[in-house]
């Protein structure tokens, strides 16, 4: 589950990617950390991982993790392969959702690729070539469904009325993240794994002035607000370029830097928890005195599942879960008072995990 960061060139894509890997998750417990330059691995800010740990005192604390992936060079012209185009969609291809970085900047020393500053025009440059390529690909499956379809099946005459649809709303220039759909065509759809299927994240990036003032909604970023609530999409608000500068500081020096520019935490902190829930991410955790720690599971995960996240075994010998929601556990004080209270809870298979469940699971060895 990786999330690529695009944009145009010289809007802050490096910058925000170097934030992001300097201010990366301690690597020895990922497998994945020895990854490509163009990969970073972050920890997924949880304030209740402190709390939790106040409480047991562990040996270590672990955060859940998410991947940015850097995909640089999106242009004009990339789905005609210009440049180095169809690389960087075959990038695309590979992420789980986008960070799409939009320059709400003035900086006459840095160049636009455009020549000014024009937050809607740069996402829809993007989007277009997008959709360019989703065309593409709708296009030869929709050749092969024709021909089923011809032949009498049924399913496919169905399919292809959708795909028409789908492809006359591409043709207008939009992504199919924001075509209506049934049920059965959000199934359908995902089989043509289409770009623009992709969920997004907007990351205006603002200038330094700008957040010092406190002014962090410019009129750019009022545009891109517009531009994302009607296709739902999210936008978080930052400046890239300090929190480069955030993300080599630590402790006090950290808080006085972010006291000074009026922030309570960093940008990025905010940005990342955006894109846990993009790709539909939840945490629950477990606490005791060895560890205290995040687990990443998908929205709507049962509990033996999310057991299986732990340890393979568990998931086969999965007996039950005892549950109880972080609030209850922090309001009551303790475990041992949570359990006296009756406030721990027995699950069974069919249980759907919650975001917070601190969580022991008993199973057979
Ligand atoms: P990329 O091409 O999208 O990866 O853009 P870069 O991250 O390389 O940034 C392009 C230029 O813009 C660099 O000189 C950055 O220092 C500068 N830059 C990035 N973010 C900001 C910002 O928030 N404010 C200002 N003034 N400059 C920025």
């Amino acid at each position: 589950m990786k999330l690529g960061i695009v944009g145009l060139p010289n809007v802050g894509k490096s910058t925000l990617f170097n934030a992001i890997t300097q201010a990366g998750a301690e690597c020895a417990n990922y497998p994945f950390c020895t990854i490509e330059p163009n990969v970073g691995v972050v920890a997924v800010p949880d304030e209740r991982l402190d709390k939790l740990a106040q409480m047991y005192n562990p040996e270590k604390v672990t955060p859940a993790v998410i991947e940015f992936y850097d995909i640089a060079g999106l242009v004009k012209g990339a789905s005609k392969g210009e440049g180095l185009g169809n690389k960087f969609l075959s990038h695309i291809r590979e992420v789980s959702a986008i960070v799409h970085v939009v320059r709400c900047f003035e900086d006459s020393n840095i160049v636009h690729v455009e020549g000014s500053i024009d937050p809607i025009r740069d996402i829809e440059t993007i989007n277009l070539e997008l959709v360019f390529s989703d065309l593409e690909v709708l296009e030869r499956r929709m050749d092969k469904t024709k021909k089923a379809a011809r032949s009498g099946d049924k399913k496919a005459q169905e399919e292809l009325n959708f795909m028409e649809r789908l492809y006359s709303h591409l043709e207008s220039g939009k992504p199919a993240r924001t075509l209506a759909m049934s049920q059965e065509e959000e199934e359908l759809i995902k089989q043509f794994f289409l770009l623009t299927s992709k969920p997004v994240l907007y990351a205006c990036n603002i200038s330094e002035d700008n957040l010092l003032s406190g002014n962090m909604e410019n009129i750019y970023v009022k545009k891109v607000e517009e531009y994302a609530a009607s296709e739902n999409s999210e936008v978080v608000v930052i400046s890239a370029k300090i929190e480069e500068e955030i993300s080599v500081l630590e402790g006090e020096e950290k808080k006085e830097f972010l006291q000074s520019y009026g922030l309570d935490e960093p940008g990025l902190h905010k940005l990342i928890k955006a894109s846990y829930r993009l790709l539909g991410l939840i945490s629950f955790l477990t606490a005791g005195p060895k560890e205290v720690r995040a687990w990443t599971i998908k929205e709507g995960t049962k509990a033996p599942q999310a057991a299986g996240k732990i340890h393979s075994d568990i998931e086969r010998g999965f007996i039950r879960a005892e549950v109880i929601s972080f609030e209850d556990l922090i309001a009551a004080g303790s475990e041992v008072t949570a359990k006296e209270k009756g406030l721990i809870r027995l699950e069974g298979k069919e249980y759907i995990m919650k975001d917070g469940d601190v969580v022991v699971f008993r199973f057979n060895v």
